[in-house]
């Protein structure tokens, strides 16, 4: 048995999606630009995996766009607000904790000339409404905060954000990855007062190179490429049918499952707190209260992360050092939050998915353990 822990950075892809790349490999496929039937099926294919993302944001299909992950959905709504909303007005306000694809991007942008604002966590790892309205000026044409942060599992309070920002500048954009919230916690777009959200697929048991945008009715973000017109020309370039459809086909199933899903995470999350409480030199940097249960980030004392990390895989338990986007750099994340170097440096990142389960929970917490004995006498 191995205990595959580390879910926030890939989650193994379901049977149902497996089966329905596969159909849409070698049965169904057609271009969905292709007039004749073949490529008709196709695009009914397509639609029908448009309308189960569309439906677990809480939407129409018309909002939703199809990319190749989170990574080019985050870059094209940065890139593509910057072209049309940012001529007049030049600030975007996002949180300091962002994921590489939206903190690279903003970088980039600052060497365009565009004024990044960045808002730092408080100790519990959330952004706060009160902090980033702070930033946010009738200059600013966009405000970009996670849902769920990737290392740490923090909830931002993005509805209260967003309504606070459309209270005062209604014309201000409002965007929110949401790659680790999204199937896992409830998420509707009107809700959250969104603009623009980016999901991913290969979070939630779909392949890897799969991922939407969602944009609002009238919200016009430039398209990254030119090209043959599809995805309304946003995201122009023939349909991944097959992603698509097993985008479609695990975004199915685990909407049916969310609520069992979400209250084994928790269950299991608790059980780990509870055994990580009685290790005196472990520190969990997850705020309980303010936490998705669907990661834990601790540190283990006087421990390198990718020391443990490997004694870990050694045991057969995988899991990650902090954030898997950032191998062997020291999180940016935990520093924001105000973690000490050392515990940073001791990160580990554990992540459960709807297939987690108390077996794989037990073998961590022991190899933890003895991990933590034998590391500490080779020191
Ligand atoms: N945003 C967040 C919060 C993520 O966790 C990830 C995946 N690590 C991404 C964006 C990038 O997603 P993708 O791999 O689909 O490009």
């Amino acid at each position: 048995m191995i205990a595959y822990l580390d879910n926030a950075s890939t989650t193994r892809v379901s049977d149902e999606a497996a089966a329905a790349a596969m159909k849409a490999m070698t049965e169904n496929y057609g271009n969905p630009s292709s007039l004749h039937r073949i490529g008709l099926n196709a695009e009914l294919a397509v639609t029908e995996a448009r309308k189960i993302i569309a439906g677990a944001l809480g939407t129409v299909q018309e909002s939703i766009f199809f990319t190749s992950g989170a990574t080019e959905a985050n870059n094209t709504i940065l890139y593509g607000a910057a072209e049309n909303y940012g001529r007049r007005k030049s600030t975007v306000v996002a949180s300091s904790v962002e994921h590489p694809s939206v903190e690279e991007a903003l970088k980039k942008l600052e060497g365009r000339g565009f004024k990044v604002k960045r808002v730092q966590p408080r100790p519990d790892g959330r952004i706060y409404t009160a902090d980033l309205m702070e930033c946010v000026d009738h200059d600013t044409f966009l405000v970009s905060c996670m849902l769920v942060n990737n290392e740490t599992g923090s909830v931002n309070p993005v509805d209260d954000i967003f309504a606070a920002v459309k209270q005062r500048f209604p014309d201000c954009l409002t965007h929110t990855d949401a790659s680790q919230a999204f199937l896992k916690l409830p998420l509707k777009a009107s809700a959250l007062s969104a603009d623009l959200i980016t999901v991913s697929g290969h979070k939630v048991h779909a392949p890897k190179g799969i991922g939407a945008m969602y944009i609002a009715k009238g919200v016009r973000i430039a398209p990254a490429f030119a090209g043959g017109g599809q995805e309304k020309g946003i995201r122009p370039g023939t349909e991944a049918v097959p992603l698509i459809c097993a985008f479609g086909a695990a975004a199915k199933s685990q909407a049916a499952s969310i609520d069992t899903a979400y209250k084994n995470a928790l269950q299991l999350n608790m059980t780990l707190r509870k055994a990580l409480d009685g290790l005196d030199y472990v520190t969990v940097n997850s705020d309980v209260r303010t936490s998705s249960p669907y990661i834990i980030n601790f540190s283990v004392e006087g421990i390198r992360s990718e020391v443990m990390l490997h004694f870990l895989e050694s045991r057969n338990v995988f899991v990650s050092s902090g954030s898997a986007c950032s191998k062997g750099k020291r999180s940016r994340v935990l520093a924001e939050m105000g973690i000490s170097e050392e515990d940073a440096d001791s990160a580990i990142r554990v992540s459960f998915s709807k297939m987690s389960s108390w077996g794989e929970v037990d073998m961590l917490v022991s190899a933890i353990k003895e991990g933590a004995l034998t590391l500490e006498k080779v020191k």
